[in-house]
């Protein structure tokens, strides 16, 4: 038996208990009848599906993100176009001293998956550091997505701003291009924590950003705000910059422009014309930010 064998990934007795309640906020656990679900103390209960993801979401949530950008994300995350984003991260987990041996991590946004279940098979094969992964996302569409192709891990749609896990449980949370709260992540981080934050650079898209919004004020692209609240919140740790560009052909184009939300405010000829493109390169341009509990 490998060791990956005897580690509490998937659902399990012991990989449930990071659950708390969305509605009382007590300790969640699971049951196993004829088929499993997560339970509280106060009987609140929330089945798991076949596909291995449960609803921790007590209103229905509103996004803008639907299925057809996640499944356009995920064919753009097929083809390599996160690769060397998941390599920095990786690198970044497998070199911090304070997260050997057994992780557990939580990606807070996740969408369809792609990026977390990346990670964990960076960390899990090539790293050999034994992860509990877990995602959450407002999206239904999303977490049903990256519970269908990625059954290893555990995915639960949840709100942000009321995040339905215990405090403490996390050594790292991820955080990728996608929107924060900082006082829930504070809450869920373990004392050895870090939190890792994915936005984008000013040059993110810029081609992109060029085809669409050229000589309007949606064309340039600033993060300072980000940078400063991610400051102020936390202990700000340390800061990667990462650029590399990717050719697309006409088919990736065409997810391109449905994964971004550039697309929902472009206009219909300058969105046209770029699905008309045979190809076109474009630069990722990221900045990873990395970050403790404020001491004190
Ligand atoms: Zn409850």
């Amino acid at each position: 038996m490998s060791i990956l064998d005897e580690t509490p990934i998937g659902w399990n007795k012991k990989s449930a208990t990071v659950f708390q309640c969305p509605i009382c906020s007590e300790q969640m656990h699971l049951k196993i009848s004829t088929s499993k679900s997560l339970i509280c103390s106060k009987g609140h209960c929330f089945d798991i599906s076949k596909h291995g993801y449960v609803n921790l979401l007590p209103h229905a949530g509103k996004t803008k993100y639907n299925k057809q950008l996640f499944s356009s994300r995920k064919i753009l995350s097929k083809n390599g176009l996160f690769d060397p984003l998941i390599q920095q991260l990786s690198s970044i987990i497998n070199e911090a001293p304070s997260l050997n041996g057994f992780i557990k991590m939580l990606d807070a946004g996740c969408g369809e998956g792609s990026h977390l279940s990346h990670l964990y098979r960076e960390l899990s094969t090539i790293g050999g550091q034994i992860v509990l992964g877990v995602g959450m996302d407002i999206s239904k569409e999303g977490i049903y997505m990256a519970s269908k192709d990625y059954p290893q891990l555990l995915w639960c749609v949840g709100d942000i701003a009321n995040c339905p896990f215990q405090s403490k449980q996390f050594d790292v949370i991820f955080n990728i291009l996608s929107p924060s709260n900082y006082s829930e992540f504070q809450r869920l981080l373990s004392g050895k924590g870090m939190i890792i934050k994915v936005i984008p650079n000013g040059d993110y898209l810029k081609e992109l950003r060029q085809l669409f919004f050229a000589q309007t004020d949606k064309q340039a692209y600033t993060n300072n705000k980000t940078l400063e609240l991610f400051r102020d919140k936390l202990d700000l740790v340390a800061v990667q910059d990462l650029q590399y560009t990717r050719t697309l052909d006409q088919v990736l184009i065409h997810h391109l422009v449905n994964m971004t939300p550039l697309s929902w405010t472009a206009e219909e000829t300058k969105r046209q014309k770029t699905l008309a493109l045979n190809s076109l390169e474009i630069t990722i341009d990221l900045r990873i930010l990395m970050g403790k509990k404020k001491s004190g």
